[in-house]
C-alpha cells in the first residue's frame, strides 16, 4: 500500500476526550473515528488490525471443529421474554419497535437466538455435539460508554455457543473452547493469563476469563506464584484462618462511649486499638430481607461472594432508615451482640478472641466481645476481598496481583436457556432431556484496544507481528532522489511480491514527519532509505520494538526484513 493513495489521517495532539492510551493512540494513528458515543467508525489502519485478529480467531475456532454462522442484529422480544431476560437485562438493552408495534431489541448476545434455532434443528443425540459461532456487531446501550473500543455501545464479538448431550460432553466442549483460546491470544502476539472468574448477568455454573496482560487494566488478576491458579479479584478464594486452637476467651463485654466515631479510623484511633481488632457490621438487604454481614475492620467485604453464599439473586447495601430499623442506630453504630437480623460472618471474625464492634446505639461501641461467645452466627464462610498477605488457595504459596484487561470470556451454562426456551432433544433411550450448553465470546475490537495498551510507548503503538496492520513500513526520506526512490520501489515490491503487508510511506513529507507517522503507527519493521546510506548500498532496518537501526546491505535488505517479521510470528507460536 503506498501512503499517498490510502487513507492514514493521523494527528499529534491528544484528544481531550480520551482517556486511556489506547483511545489516544487509535485515533491519533487514524485507526478509529468516533461517530456518536461509543459508537466508531473503523478507519483503514483499524480495519486491519481487527481483520487480523478476526482471521486467527476464525482459523482457530474452525481446527476446533466449531461451525461458523451468521445471526441478525435485531432480534424479537418474545424470544427474550421466554428466556425470562427481558424484564432482568435492563437498560443496556436497546429496545425497538418495528411499524407494526411489534417489539424488539439490538442484540448484545445471542444466546435466544441460537437457542431458538437449536431447538428447531436438532432433536436427537447423534446432532451432537456441535458449537456455531459468529463474528458479528453486537450493540449494549452502555450507560457511560468510553475508552474507545475498550467499552463502546457498539463492538465486533465473536460468540461461540456449544450443545452437549450430557455433562460429560459438556465439559468437553467447555476445555477444547479453553485451550482455542489459549491459541488464539497466543497466536495474536499477546502476554495473557486466563483466570476463574464469576458467572455475572449471563448465568451459568463456570467461567475463565481471559486477560491481557496491561498495567493500564481495569481488573485486578490475582495469581499464585508456585502454581498456576489464578483468578479475577472478584471470584479469587480466601482459606479459612489455619486451625490454631480455640481462642483465648477475653473479659467481660464492656461498653464504651464512642461519640461521633462511626468509621474504622475513627473508632481504632479512639480506643487506640488496630483495624484487626474490629469488627465491621454491613447491613445488606437480600432478596427484600435484611442481613448483616461482618468482616473484619482491615478487610473489605466481597460482594460477589456475599450474593453467591446466601444465595440471593439481589443483594445491596441497606440505607440509613433501613440501618437504623434492624440495629436501633445510626450507620456507624452496628453490631453483632443482640441483633435481630440474620447475621452471616467471614471466616476472620469467627478466629478473633477480643474484638470491638458497634453497640447499636447512637455514640456506643462494645469492647472485649468474643464471636462465638456473644453472638451466633447464621453461617460462616468466605465473604472477604482477598489481600496480598493472604496464601494462595490452591497450594499456600505466595500471591500477586497484576491488572489486565479482560478480552475472552467462556462459560458453562448448563441448561439455563434451553429450559427455559425448551430445547429438548431424545437420548439413546428415548428419553427427552434439556440440551447442555457452554458460552463462549470475544471481544474482537476490544482485543486490538488491550494490545496496545500492553505494546506502546511514548511515540505510539509498537503493534505485535500477527496483528500489525502492516508488517513493514518502508521509509523513503528523500522523494527528489532517484536512487532513494528506486531503492525504496524495489524493496517495497520485493516484499509485497513475499506476501507481507506492506505501506511504502511515499509522501512528500520531511524525514521528521515520516519517522513520528511510523512509530506512531508502529509497524513492527522499519526500512529506511537515506541518500547518504545508499550512497555506500546500505540501508537501515530497525524493529520498532528495540531502541537502535541496524545498517544493512541492499541487496540484503528484504531478506533481514522477512527474517524480522518471520520471528514476529515463531515468538508466538
Ligand atoms: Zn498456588
Amino acid at each position: 500500500m503506498r501512503f499517498t493513495q490510502y487513507f492514514i489521517p493521523t494527528f499529534k495532539e491528544i484528544p481531550a476526550d480520551a482517556e486511556v492510551v489506547s483511545h489516544q493512540l487509535m485515533l491519533r494513528a487514524g485507526m478509529i473515528r468516533k461517530l456518536t458515543s461509543g459508537v466508531y467508525t473503523y478507519l483503514p489502519l483499524g480495519l486491519r488490525a481487527v481483520r487480523k485478529v478476526e482471521r486467527i480467531v476464525r482459523e482457530e475456532m474452525d481446527r476446533s471443529g466449531a461451525i461458523e454462522v451468521l445471526m441478525p442484529t435485531v432480534q424479537p422480544a418474545e424470544l427474550w421474554q421466554e428466556s425470562g431476560r427481558w424484564e432482568y437485562y435492563g437498560r443496556e438493552l436497546l429496545r425497538l419497535k418495528d411499524r407494526h408495534g411489534r417489539e424488539g431489541c439490538l442484540g448484545p448476545t445471542h444466546e435466544e437466538v441460537i437457542t431458538d434455532l437449536v431447538r428447531r434443528e436438532i432433536h436427537s443425540y447423534r446432532q451432537m455435539p456441535v458449537n456455531f459461532y459468529q463474528i458479528q456487531t453486537k450493540f449494549r446501550d452502555e450507560i457511560r460508554p468510553r475508552f474507545g473500543l475498550m467499552r463502546g455501545r457498539e463492538f465486533i464479538m465473536k460468540d461461540a455457543y456449544s450443545f452437549d448431550c450430557d455433562e460429560a460432553g459438556a465439559n468437553r466442549s467447555y476445555e477444547i473452547m479453553r485451550e482455542t483460546y489459549q491459541r488464539i491470544f497466543a497466536r495474536c502476539g499477546l502476554r495473557f493469563r486466563a483466570v476463574e472468574a464469576d458467572t455475572g448477568t449471563i448465568g451459568g455454573s463456570y467461567s475463565h476469563e481471559f486477560m491481557v496482560l496491561a498495567d493500564t487494566g481495569e481488573d485486578v488478576i490475582v495469581s499464585c506464584n508456585q502454581c498456576d491458579y489464578a483468578a479475577n479479584l472478584e471470584r479469587a478464594e480466601v482459606l479459612p484462618p489455619a486451625e490454631g486452637g480455640p481462642p483465648a476467651v477475653a473479659a467481660a463485654v464492656e461498653a464504651v462511649a464512642t461519640p461521633g466515631r462511626r468509621t474504622v479510623e475513627e473508632v481504632t484511633a479512639f480506643l487506640g486499638v488496630r483495624p484487626d481488632q474490629l469488627i465491621k457490621t454491613l447491613i445488606f438487604l437480600a432478596d427484600g430481607e435484611a442481613v448483616a454481614a461482618l468482616v473484619r475492620g482491615d478487610h473489605e467485604l466481597n460482594e460477589a461472594k456475599l450474593k453467591r453464599f446466601l444465595g440471593a439473586q439481589q443483594v445491596e447495601l441497606a440505607g440509613a432508615a433501613l440501618v437504623e430499623e434492624a440495629t436501633g442506630a445510626p450507620i456507624g453504630f452496628a453490631g453483632p451482640v443482640g441483633l435481630k437480623a440474620r447475621i452471616v460472618a467471614d471466616h476472620a471474625v469467627m478466629a478473633m478472641a477480643d474484638a470491638v464492634t458497634g453497640g447499636n446505639q447512637v455514640d456506643l461501641h462494645l469492647q472485649h466481645v468474643h464471636p462465638s461467645r456473644d453472638f451466633k452466627a447464621a453461617g460462616v464462610g468466605d465473604l472477604r476481598v482477598i489481600t496480598p498477605e493472604d496464601p494462595c488457595p490452591r497450594c499456600g504459596g505466595e500471591i500477586q496481583f497484576s491488572r489486565g484487561i479482560e478480552v475472552g470470556h467462556i462459560f458453562k451454562l448448563g441448561t439455563k436457556y434451553s429450559r427455559a426456551m425448551k430445547a429438548l432433544f431424545l437420548d439413546e433411550n428415548g428419553q427427552e432431556l434439556p440440551i447442555i450448553m457452554g458460552c463462549y465470546g470475544i471481544g474482537v475490537g476490544r482485543t486490538v484496544a488491550a494490545a496496545i495498551e500492553q505494546n506502546h510507548d511514548a511515540d505510539g503503538i509498537i503493534f505485535p507481528v500477527p496483528i500489525a496492520p502492516f508488517d513493514v513500513t518502508v521509509l523513503p526520506l528523500q522523494m527528489h532522489d532517484n536512487d532513494v526512490v528506486a531503492a525504496a520501489e524495489k524493496i517495497y515490491a520485493e516484499l509485497q511480491a513475499a506476501g507481507l503487508d506492506v505501506l511504502l510511506d511515499d509522501r512528500d513529507e520531511r524525514a521528521g514527519v515520516k519517522f513520528k507517522d511510523a512509530d506512531l503507527i508502529g509497524s513492527p519493521v522499519r526500512v529506511t532509505i537515506g541518500a547518504r546510506g545508499i550512497r555506500n548500498g546500505e540501508v537501515e532496518v530497525r524493529l520498532r520494538s528495540a531502541a537502535e537501526s541496524t545498517a544493512v546491505r541492499l541487496t540484503e535488505a528484504v531478506g533481514v526484513a522477512r527474517r524480522k517479521v518471520a520471528e514476529g510470528y515463531d515468538s508466538v507460536k
